[in-house]
């Protein structure tokens, strides 16, 4: 039995079919709002954003406004070498390189200038709690970056009760757990259960079911979330071509991708790449390598205005090329692009963009990485 209705002002009763194509409709309006969002947004975009020879007050303003996350490795090291990562071919595991110094603070000074207040995040291709430095470094971040949101993101290893303690001292606000199972055993439940006891056991922790594979801890400051990832040909991506995803090699991305709009990547060496997936180690990669913070008189600014010819061949229609070609990251309908007249309409609107700004910097205070 399901729940009454009325049709035309007759009384139906309304079964699973029913409710199942109401479901259906509800998610295509809403991914069709969401997509009309994303070009109306991606239209309305000033034109600096796409000038790659703005000044540096203005590439600060832009970062400042548009950029949500930025994202770092803290040194070169990683204990595992998952067979879905490029660190299954390239050699990430027997030795280990600290970021310098000068390229740490130099990213923290960058910030510090526009009182940084989005993600900074530990992620890529180490593991964050590998290298004892990283601890005094999140403290850095906190004391410089006291609007900022801190994250790692973690395979949980080297995740114990003394690592939490210091993880909290630090000023941390995120931890982002992916418990990996064995190949195979992603979805096995006693793998599963076996998986988070063990983890259970050495961090202490007490873990809240969100859904079947995450899970939210419990008894710290520190938000502290553990996923079960399983990655398929549908749900897994190339990254930048460097994984062989035998279904995606006829693949051809046509959709517009924001990751060089809201998002700058720097690796351990200090290169500056298009995006996460990109990495400076790699020689298929190094035409997406964009900047070097080694470079003296190189900032996170100088590499934000390098972006902006990314941005415009990423947000305009038509198939993308180099990395970005095989990469499943985020897609949607490619309608959702940069449309240049509208761009141009607007600017025409007096104190259209600087409405538009503020409207987008209070809805960034919104964090999209947060999960409850
Ligand atoms: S733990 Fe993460 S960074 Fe390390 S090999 Fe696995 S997926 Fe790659
Ligand atoms: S399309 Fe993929 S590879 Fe290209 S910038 Fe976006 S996330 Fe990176």
């Amino acid at each position: 039995m399901g729940p009454h209705g009325l049709v035309n002002g007759v009384p139906v009763l309304y079964t699973w079919h029913t409710q199942f194509a109401r479901g259906m409709a509800v998610g295509a309006i809403r991914k069709s709002l969401k997509a009309i969002a994303k070009t109306a947004f991606a239209s309305l975009l000033p034109r600096e954003v796409f000038n790659h020879e703005a000044d540096m007050n203005t590439l600060r303003e832009l970062f400042r406004t548009y950029v949500r996350t930025v994202e770092i490795e803290n040194h070169s090291y990683c204990n595992r070498t998952c067979s879905f990562c490029p660190n299954a071919q390239i050699d990430r595991h027997s030795g280990n390189t600290r970021m310098a110094d000068t390229i740490y603070n130099k990213i923290l000074r960058d910030l510090e200038l526009i009182g940084y207040s989005q993600t900074l995040v530990w992620s890529r291709y180490h593991e964050p709690l590998a290298d004892e430095s990283i601890y005094d470094r999140i403290a850095e971040a906190r004391k410089r970056l006291p609007q900022a949101y801190l994250k790692i993101i973690s395979n949980g290893d080297y995740l114990n009760p003394y690592a939490l303690e210091r993880i909290q001292a630090a000023g941390l606000n995120r931890l982002a757990v992916d418990l990996y199972l064995p190949d195979g055993k992603e979805r096995d439940p006693s793998a599963i259960r076996s998986g988070l006891e063990q983890f259970l056991t050495r961090t202490g922790l007490e873990i809240v079911r969100v859904s079947d594979y995450s899970f939210r801890c419990e008894g710290t400051k520190v938000n502290i979330t553990v996923v079960i990832p399983f990655f398929t040909a549908a749900n897994t991506c190339t990254r930048g071509g460097l994984v062989e995803v035998k279904e995606l090699n006829q693949y051809q991305r046509t959709s517009p991708c924001f990751r060089p709009l809201d998002s700058v990547t720097v690796d351990y060496t200090g290169k500056c790449v298009l995006c996460c997936m990109v990495r400076s180690d790699s020689p298929h990669h190094q035409e997406a390598v964009l900047g070097d913070l080694n470079n003296p008189d190189y900032t996170l600014y100088h590499f934000y205005r390098d972006l902006a010819p990314a941005r415009r061949s990423l947000l305009a229609p038509g198939p993308k090329l180099g990395v970005c070609k095989s990469c499943t990251w985020a897609t949607c309908t490619s309608k959702m692009v940069w449309r240049p007249k509208a761009a141009a309409l607007a600017a025409r609107i007096p104190g259209f963009h600087s409405a538009f700004r503020s409207a987008v910097k209070r809805a960034s205070r919104i964090r999209e990485l947060e999960v409850s």
